[in-house]
């Protein structure tokens, strides 16, 4: 094989920039492992075989490693921490590459407002300086001054009712779909992916099925799909499973379900029913979903709309930080009053809420369609864990310890299913030409370490993450370097 440098002339053959060297390719297809050394050149992936000939600036040993892409979190709610922490370390040291912003409805553009956005939004950011008034702004500002990992956003639907509705207590009128919908225009010239809805929340409570159509309209021929967060995960799931499969159909674009779950006692068992919907409508349409690998979930602090979860921790509070990690109900008790009262005397606040069965969760784990995305919360002051280690759970705790499924499927479901869902071309495979967006890890003994009392710690067996060929992760900590590209609309 003839190696050559980038300005592709054979008859300057050069140095590549690294091999990395007799690890186990774990490569993204879900097939089996096999070891080889890989070459990397200006970013991209430039050869895979055994004992790779050829001058390289840097050579690391793989062996006892596995290789595998770079992990997508498909589901985050990162749109301002890409800014505000460009480290993104709470994502690297898990081995995530690229993360998915804009995700329940709501996105950090296009919104010009000047009072503190309403819950949901806030999770993003409380102050309304921190969101941008078109997303041209917003990547060219990311293109300035890049992240370490690479950013596909979505417009949240929430976001567009917040910017073009004064009432948010009822359904849009023909109007304000028509602004909604030259909003959604835009941002997709600019290179959003898609839309997501979050109907689950009062801001987007009084949307009409007929609303999300309207807006979505058109999107497929733009390439670009849409996700949810449904309307309700709990006694109305398969309702909203079925919403969720008309918007699909009549706007006539692929939907993703979002952190897939059955939430409250009355509901445990009943992934059964709604994997067994989400593969009948998969047979008519394109459907996808995706799941965090834990049994509470973690959003706005709002015990109404929480009303199924057994326990709730509180996961920040702008009056009372002190809360942040408490018990709400042993706050309340402490307080006299009711968790209600104690929540509200703690607004604006965020909470954990313990709501799902373990069997549910391994279920949809261990579904071949599921992918994998965090939800993690980065501006929380107590997070859930799924922000630090969602991950290496899956492959640690589910795919070693459980035996839930083999590596190579577990990988599978964090990088090639997820890139293709949400249309990321030359993402998710070690393949030449593909993005070097790539994760060294220990497959004995990557691991999650952070818990729900101890939420902030790193993972262990993550040695070394690469994005576009740029080492962000190794031996433990961020190297400094922001290579993540903003990952347009193809
Ligand atoms: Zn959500």
């Amino acid at each position: 094989m003839q190696l050559t440098e980038g300005s592709d002339s054979p008859l300057h053959p050069g140095p590549l920039d690294t091999v990395i060297r007799n690890a186990a390719v774990v490569d993204g297809s879900g097939g089996p492992r096999f070891h080889a050394d890989v070459a990397i050149h200006r970013g991209k992936i430039h050869s895979i075989g055994v004992g790779l000939a050829g001058r390289f600036q840097q050579e690391l040993d793989g062996a006892g490693q596995v290789l595998a892409p770079g992990f997508i979190d498909v589901h985050t709610h990162d749109d301002y921490a890409v800014i505000s922490d460009r480290s993104n370390l709470c994502k690297i040291s898990q081995g995530v590459t690229t993360v998915v912003t804009g995700n329940c409805g709501v996105s950090i553009a296009p919104l010009n407002i000047r009072y503190r956005p309403p819950p949901p939004l806030d999770l993003l950011s409380g102050d309304p300086d921190h969101f941008f008034a078109t997303f041209e702004d917003y990547f060219k500002y990311l293109e300035d001054s890049p992240a370490a990992v690479n950013v596909a956003a979505q417009v949240g639907h929430s976001t567009l009712r917040v910017a073009t509705m004064s009432d948010l207590q009822r359904p849009a009128d023909a109007g304000e779909i028509k602004r909604m919908r030259r909003l959604l225009e835009d941002a997709l010239r600019a290179g959003a992916i898609g839309m997501s809805t979050g109907l689950f929340y009062r801001t987007a409570q009084a949307s009409t099925t007929q609303e999300v159509i309207d807006v979505a309209k058109g999107m497929r021929e733009r390439g670009a799909i849409h996700t949810t967060h449904m309307r309700d995960e709990a006694d109305a799931v398969a309702e909203s499973l079925a919403e969720t499969f008309r918007i699909g159909r009549e706007a006539d674009v692929p939907v993703i379900v979002s952190h897939h779950k059955c939430s409250g006692t009355r509901n445990f068992g009943r992934s059964i029913e709604t994997l067994a919907l989400i593969d009948a409508a998969a047979r008519q349409q394109e459907v996808g979903f995706d799941v965090y690998p834990y049994c509470a979930s973690s959003s706005v602090l709002d015990v109404e709309k929480f009303r199924d979860a057994t326990r709730i921790v509180v996961s920040w509070s702008i009056p009372h930080p002190e809360a942040a990690g408490r018990d709400l109900a042993e706050l309340a008790a402490e307080h006299g009053l009711s968790q209600k009262a104690m929540a509200d005397r703690l607004q604006p606040a965020g909470g954990i809420y313990f709501m799902m069965d373990e069997v549910d969760v391994s279920r949809i784990l261990a579904h071949p369609q599921s992918m994998i995305g965090s939800d993690g919360l980065p501006g929380d002051t107590h997070p859930h864990p799924r922000l630090w280690g969602t991950f290496p759970r899956v492959l640690g705790h589910y795919s070693r310890e459980l035996n839930l499924f083999p590596l190579e499927a577990a990988v599978r479901k964090m990088t090639s299913l997820s890139a293709r869902q949400f249309n990321l071309s030359n993402r998710g495979l070690v393949r030449p030409g593909y993005q070097a967006d790539l994760v060294l890890f220990d497959p004995l003994t990557v691991k999650d370490l952070a818990t729900f009392d101890h939420p902030v710690r790193h993972s262990a067996g993550i040695h070394l993450v690469m994005v576009n060929g740029a080492a962000v992760y190794q031996d433990g900590a961020a190297t400094g370097a922001f290579p993540g590209q903003v990952l347009r609309r193809s």
